[in-house]
């Protein structure tokens, strides 16, 4: 059992958290992703068949990710995990490097990151910062056509679930943030928690597929719900 004084927190982030830094949410009202039809970029068959589109499509998330800002939501979670005296992870679905640059350092980034690659033919996965091609040959085992972004496209697999599903099954505290619960598994960790007997907390600007699920809700923008949110719970382990 987690000591009172020292209980663990799960902290889920979606797309919201990151709107106030500019960066589109997934499900806008004109039901594309920053202009592209979903099925045509975000899906494994996509991968398969259509690379250098989806390609081009990622090369231009990067270069808008690169020039975002953590917004107060972002910076508060990090001076939380910061504080926090038990165990603290922050699970999120965005693949914009936000978390990071606010300073986060326990982070799983389950569908990945805009500033990773894969290789189809060695499985390598590699730090990338630039352009990314079909041309490009793997920096590991020098073959072309075998990179992919490193991204968790529909019908794939979200990573590295066990370690999460651990953490959810022991935290005292789970908390989700910017995020609609329709995309599964994340849209059932809340269950998971409650399993756990865990405190819930859900942080959105509107009702969500998922809020009923939560046992409190804060309604909302991220950038200021959550820096109070991160005081209050500091206050209770003080
Ligand atoms: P989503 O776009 O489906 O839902 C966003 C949720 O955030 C909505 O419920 C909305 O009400 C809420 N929201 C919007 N602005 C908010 C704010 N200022 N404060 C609080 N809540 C706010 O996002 P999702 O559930 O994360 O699913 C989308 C998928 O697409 C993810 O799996 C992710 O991989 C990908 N994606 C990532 C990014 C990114 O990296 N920033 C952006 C778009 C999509």
């Amino acid at each position: 059992m987690p000591h009172a004084s020292s209980p663990s927190l799960v902290v889920l982030t979606g797309a919201g958290i990151s709107a106030e830094s500019g960066v589109p949410t997934f499900r806008g009202p004109d039901g594309l992703w920053c202009g592209a039809r979903v099925e045509d970029v975000a899906t494994a068959q996509a991968v398969r068949f259509n690379r250098p589109y989806v390609n081009q499509f990622f090369n231009k998330l990067r270069v808008e990710a690169d020039k975002v800002q953590p917004n107060p939501a972002h910076v508060a979670l990090a001076d939380l995990e910061a504080r926090w005296p038990g165990p603290f992870l922050l699970v999120t679905q965005n693949i914009d490097p936000l978390h990071q640059k606010a300073g986060s350092r326990n982070v799983i980034a389950m569908h990945g990151s805009l500033y990773r690659v894969a290789c189809d033919a060695c499985g390598a996965v590699m730090d990338w910062q630039t352009d990314l091609f079909v041309e490009t040959p793997c920096p590991a085992c020098g073959k072309t056509g075998g990179l992919r972004p490193d991204i968790t496209l529909f019908g794939e697999m979200p990573k590295e679930m066990d370690r999460i599903s651990e953490a959810l099954l022991s935290c005292a505290i789970f908390i989700a943030i910017g995020t609609s619960g329709v995309v599964y598994p994340a849209a059932g960790f809340v269950d998971l928690a409650l399993h756990a007997g865990a405190r819930t907390i859900e942080v959105n600007l509107a009702e969500t597929e998922r809020s009923l699920a939560f046992a409190e809700r804060l309604t909302g923008p991220a950038g200021q719900v959550v820096p109070k949110l991160a005081a209050q719970l500091l206050a209770t382990v003080r």
